[in-house]
């Protein structure tokens, strides 16, 4: 390998092929410490032309690559496998804004830009880039892309693919597609960006995106809502739906368990309210105009639940750091989560009207085989996207515990499977669920995505292992 190491550094420079294992070692482990693989070294290209020779001193020699972003994915699919014969490329350098054109609403901006330097690259030009993620501040344009993150203003906004119009990617033989068009309408044939967004790497690597861009919300009203159960959540952001129409910016679901890790575990939250209830709601509005009265419409919906007795507490946020500490409570789950301990994460959707039934059911057959265990759900209801996730028995060794993981994930991902869900909303397969795809999509369907891959990746250089 001494040969492509030569060749990698007369591309990107000496200081920018990590091949020292301590230099490696943040690359090669993923947030939650789940996966852990090894590479024969980490490039790190400073542009598009850097990225396509570096793919194709890798096809040279035959070695796979696994594009990088900002390395927060869920499932295992930006870090190498244990092989130690793959070359980890990371887009942190393609960190440039290309172009802002206010009059088109679009954005372009390199993959490496981090999600919080796009909002921030907006926000500068008086324009909204909504795609918001607890993981923003880490997270790569790019890796959203690739994983065609949802987060928090879905409901309103729509995921990353419905915020991109146009991609210039790498493609697995080095040559440069550049389909950075910022067109609302194209149909010329096959949308190619569809194929990349959301394949985790497997096709192409994205090295640069146009995006949409929305006016920004001056006007904004959040509140946290106490409710006895999933099904009054579900009753709830119906009637808010129907009163505030397009305003309904987030509706999301925290279950008292995430709660419950939140108040432990992170420092300065604490609960808005004086009893404890069975599950909470996080509604937001906003409005682009700066008079509008959102706190008199969010006031108006929750005091007629209040009245029909289906509300049990709320409160509603009366100024900026209040709706900050409220945001927190449903932002920080994840770290708490990670700081609790080990857990079997699900990240699943069904039609917005069957969550309370998926709750009732994965609960009940969870609690009869496992009956230790604590369930942690939380999510982004008014998608139909919850974050389904079992944390360890408190005195449970955790050996023990992650060996329960496909008896776990049979019992939840069958109850989706039969609710017409999706066993993966928005984090992708990854190495993590890879397998388990296969037991949910139609043999036609894999044979579909096998033919993709065959086409774009032939020799199967491109993020290996990961997806398919
Ligand atoms: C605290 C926390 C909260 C989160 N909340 C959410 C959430 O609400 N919604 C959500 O959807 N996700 C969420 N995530 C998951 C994660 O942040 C997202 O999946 C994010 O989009 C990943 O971006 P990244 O740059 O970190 O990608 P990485 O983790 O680096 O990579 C993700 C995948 O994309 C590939 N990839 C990365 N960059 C490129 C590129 N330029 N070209 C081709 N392939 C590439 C990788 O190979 C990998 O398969 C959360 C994660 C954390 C840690």
């Amino acid at each position: 390998m001494t040969d492509l190491l030569t060749a990698l550094r007369a591309i990107v420079g000496d200081s920018h092929v990590l091949a020292d294992e301590s230099d490696r070692a943040p690359y090669e482990a993923d947030w939650r410490g789940r996966y852990k693989g090894r590479a024969i070294c980490v490039a790190r290209p400073a542009d598009t032309q850097e990225v396509a020779a570096v793919v194709c001193a890798c096809a040279e020699h035959g070695v796979a690559v696994v594009p990088q972003g900002g390395n927060t994915g869920l499932v295992g699919g930006g870090v190498p496998r244990v092989m130690g014969n793959e070359v980890v490329i990371s887009l942190s350098r393609l960190n440039r804004v290309r172009a802002i054109d206010p009059a088109n609403n679009t954005l372009t901006v390199e993959a490496g830009c981090t999600l919080a330097a796009v909002q921030a690259a907006a926000a500068e030009h008086d324009r909204l880039f909504p795609l918001s993620l607890a993981s923003e501040g880490s997270c790569q344009i790019g890796g959203n892309l690739s994983s065609n993150a949802g987060g928090v203003h879905v409901l309103r906004y729509g995921n990353t693919r419905e915020l991109t119009l146009g991609l210039e990617v790498v493609l697995a033989d080095g040559q440069i597609w550049n389909g950075l068009r910022g067109l609302r309408k194209d149909n010329t044939g096959y949308d190619l960006k569809h194929l990349f967004i959301g394949a985790e790497g497997t096709l192409g690597i994205i090295t640069a995106a146009v995006l949409k861009l929305f006016p920004p919300p001056r006007s904004r009203a959040v509140a946290w809502v106490a409710l006895a159960s999933a099904a009054e959540v579900v009753n709830l952001l119906g009637s808010a739906r129907a009163a505030c129409g397009e305003r309904l910016t987030a509706f999301e679901i925290v279950g008292r368990p995430a709660l419950e890790l939140v108040l432990k575990h992170i420092p300065g939250c604490s609960d808005p309210l004086r009893t404890p209830a069975d599950c909470y709601a996080l509604i937001e509005l906003t409005d682009p105009a700066a008079d509008a009265d959102l706190s008199e419409a969010l006031q108006a919906v929750l005091s007629a639940q209040m009245d029909a007795g289906r509300i049990s507490d709320a409160v509603l946020a009366a100024s900026e750091a209040q709706m900050r500490s409220l945001w927190a409570l449903r932002e920080n789950i994840s770290e708490a989560q990670r700081i609790e301990g080990i857990s079997i994460k699900h990240d699943v959707s069904v039609p917005v009207s069957s969550i309370p039934e998926f709750l009732a059911r994965a609960d009940a057959a969870l609690r009869e085989a496992f009956p230790d265990l604590r369930i942690v759900s939380f999510g982004h209801v008014g998608d139909g996207n919850l974050h389904y996730n079992i944390s360890k028995p408190v005195a449970a060794d955790n050996a023990d515990f992650i060996a329960q993981t496909l008896a776990v994930n049979r019992i939840v991902h069958d109850i989706v499977a039969d609710l017409g869900g999706s066993i993966s909303a928005e984090h992708g397969l990854g190495q993590l669920k890879r397998e388990e795809i296969t037991r949910y999509k139609s043999p036609v369907e894999m044979a579909l995505m096998r033919s993709i891959k065959q086409a774009l990746d032939p020799r199967g250089l491109m993020n290996p292992g990961k997806v398919l």
